[in-house]
């Protein structure tokens, strides 16, 4: 007899096989990672095709066989509107679609991390004034969730207390390091305390504070190679 499994789905890629087939690679709330293979849903008859797409949040059916996972059906319980009509909403989402694809490989179920992206879609699907800020929130937690946790309370290799005119980032030690510790570390990356200041408001999931804050330019800019930085030098593959 085939077992059927039932399970909530966030998905964040779909790639087309064959002729009229889909293979959706799918973040789920029991089972972590999974890659379901649509059979024919690309066909305007498929009873599958309303129930499932990117960046829905789905209730899915499938069964496992042999080699390959196949759905048998989906129901979307949250379709996600406003990041389909504001490019810089589904750019992000597909920033973060990024991130789940090169940093969740195998089947490993993460409730912490199920969550984390559907508070995140939920807030870019929302009004938010600075939208970027929503991806640095996600990348971030789902560092620490991962292992890769940032410090940034004290020097992340002496623990010695920082000195916030001169802090850098440093992605091998693993957060803020201070100018002591840079001598061994000329990789890492000046930064301020504006950014160390972020940075702990992100990691408190302070999402009230991080809302409202307004970021220069400058600023965002450094954030943004910082978090590059981290996601190159974390990434396992
Ligand atoms: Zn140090």
């Amino acid at each position: 007899m085939t077992t059927r499994y039932k399970t909530r789905a966030f998905v964040f890629k779909k790639n087309d096989a064959n002729e009229s087939d889909r293979v959706f690679s799918v973040f789920t709330d029991d089972f972590g990672r999974l890659d379901i293979f649509a059979k024919a849903i690309r066909k305007n008859a498929s009873k599958l095709r309303s129930g499932i797409d990117i960046f829905f949040v789905s209730e899915i059916e499938f069964i496992q066989g042999k080699i390959k996972k196949t759905l048998t059906d989906a129901v979307a319980t949250k379709k996600f509107g406003n990041v389909y009509c504001d490019l810089e909403k589904f750019e992000i989402a597909n920033k973060i679609a990024e991130v789940l694809d090169n940093f969740v490989k195998g089947e490993q179920k993460d409730k912490d991390i199920f969550n984390l992206l559907d508070e995140t879609i939920e807030r870019l699907n929302g009004q938010v004034k600075n939208k970027q800020l929503v991806y640095y929130y996600f990348l971030w937690n789902v560092f620490s969730l991962l292992g890769y946790h940032c410090e940034v309370q004290n020097c992340a290799n002496c623990h010695e207390k920082l000195n916030p005119r001169s802090i850098y980032f440093s992605a091998k030690e693993g957060g803020i390091i201070c100018e002591k510790c840079f001598s061994n570390d000329k990789s890492a990356k000046i930064v301020n305390s504006d950014i160390v200041k972020i940075l702990r408001i992100i990691l408190s999931k302070d999402w009230q504070t991080l809302s409202k804050l307004k970021v220069e330019p400058a600023y965002q800019k450094m954030l943004s190679e910082i978090s590059e930085n981290a996601f190159n030098s974390f990434c396992p593959s």
